[in-house]
């Protein structure tokens, strides 16, 4: 018996958990998640330091019409010691030097005129201005970067500037992907007739890629058993398996036998949902075995319901699922019942409402209507008609994919006749 979109989905997440963390070199953390609560350990900045290039000064000092005295020098990678800003006095400074004692204010050059060693203030001074005082950022014990969160570029900074070179993150899962069929020939080379290149191995892979894990690609498994053994078994390494076509009800769709054969303990197969049908699912010792219809779009779709989440949390990472945002229909949809439906849709934007509309021909044969895509409008199960204004959840895949129809409109084409 099938389950339901949402059935499957979970007992894929029910049964994978994060991966052992790892470090990771900060050069390749991006998008990882981090495993432990990092601390800030020490005060940042650890001293006073000045935060434009000008002159430390007692703020007391300054008032309009007065020179200073500058005595004194302290560059960037300087240090201050044996400095000290006297009364009637200025050191000059550089932005990130320490800050010398005495001073409680920065004068930037802009507003200064230096001649012959005599300062002209030509701007107001207060107490603490341009001054960057120890901890002002963190402080020495504080959480910087919770455990579970996902790397950006702005907390890998936090942590180089605390002399990391490497962070403690949930490894990337090894996905191995295994595309089957007879009529299957890897792209670069001749197609003769009944042939086809291999494109699901591509797509899958920057699937994975986009999301951080690493794919492993097993290449084409012929339809029968000895091959389809062989390259599974070679799959079952990894940390995932992913393998493509070969699991309908064809003469020669032997996938799930053979993952039978070699003890993948089956979960599910087939899954109430549109394109994507006879999707299945197991574990082998723990790990997650997905079985991907062919048709390269209920391959994409599939991913993106079942594995994509599963990858997600295997990752560490605690939000997996996409957010879903309220679409409004342009269009009735008509629609067989018993199944979700995955509708592929032109997204655009309209005083901060998406309206949906679908981009193309929905049949799963038709790679064409993904690219036009913005997102995917989930249809319920038990629906069968959805008049225009109808309200569905949509995800978007990918702010790309808004942003270029944004151009289209701005270009005046449209992103489907
Ligand atoms: P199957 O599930 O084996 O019946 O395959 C369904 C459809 O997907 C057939 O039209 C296949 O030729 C096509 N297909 C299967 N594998 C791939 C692949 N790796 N790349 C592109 N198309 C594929
Ligand atoms: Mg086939």
């Amino acid at each position: 018996m099938a389950l339901s979109f949402e059935a499957a989905r979970t007992m894929i997440l029910e049964s994978v958990i994060p991966l052992p963390p790892e470090a990771v070199s900060l050069l390749d953390v991006v998008g990882m998640v981090i495993a432990e609560d990092i601390r800030a350990p020490w005060d940042m900045p650890l001293w006073n330091n000045s935060a434009m290039d000008g002159f430390a000064v007692r703020a007391e000092d300054c008032v309009a019409g007065q020179t200073l005295t500058v005595d004194g020098y302290i560059p960037a990678g300087g240090s201050a010691s044996g400095i000290t800003v006297k009364p009637g006095g200025a050191v000059k400074i550089m932005t990130g030097a320490p800050a010398p004692v005495g001073c409680d204010a920065i004068v930037p050059i802009e507003e200064t005129v230096e001649n012959n060693g005599k300062l002209i203030l030509t701007g107001q001074v207060r107490p603490g201005d341009h001054l960057r005082i120890r901890g002002e950022d963190v402080s020495k014990g504080e959480l910087v970067i919770a455990a579970g969160t996902a790397l950006r570029p702005a907390e890998i900074n936090m942590l180089a500037s605390f002399g990391y070179r490497t962070a403690p993150v949930f490894r990337r899962p090894k996905v191995a992907i295994l595309s089957t069929g007879d009529e299957l020939v890897e792209p670069g080379g001749d197609i003769g007739t009944g042939q086809i290149f291999n494109s699901n191995d591509y797509s899958i892979a920057a699937a994975v890629k986009q999301l951080g894990g690493e794919p492993v690609l097993l290449g084409i498994a012929r339809d029968d058993r000895e091959s389809l053994t062989e390259k599974i078994a070679a799959g079952l390494q990894e940390d995932v398996l992913i393998t493509t076509a070969g699991v309908s009800m064809g003469d020669h769709d032997l996938v799930c036998d053979v993952l039978e054969a070699l003890q993948v303990e089956r979960r599910f197969w087939k899954v109430d949902i549109k394109p994507g049908r006879p999707t299945a699912f197991g574990l082998k010792n723990g790990k997650p075995v997905f079985s991907l219809p062919g048709n390269p779009v209920s391959t994409l779709v599939t991913f993106e319901a079942l594995v994509r989440p599963a990858l997600l949390k295997m990752m560490g990472h605690r939000r997996v699922l996409r957010p879903l945002y309220r679409g409004i229909l342009q269009e009735e949809i008509r629609k067989p019942a018993g199944k979700t439906l995955f509708l592929r849709v032109e997204v655009t934007e309209q005083n901060g409402t998406y309206l949906v509309r679908p981009c193309g021909d929905q049949r799963t044969g038709i790679l064409s209507t993904m690219l036009r895509a913005g997102g995917l409008a989930l249809l319920p199960q038990a629906a069968t008609s959805l008049p225009a204004g109808s309200a569905v959840d949509l995800m978007l895949l990918g702010e790309e994919a808004l942003m270029r129809e944004a151009e289209d409109v701005q270009t005046g084409r449209t992103a489907c006749p």
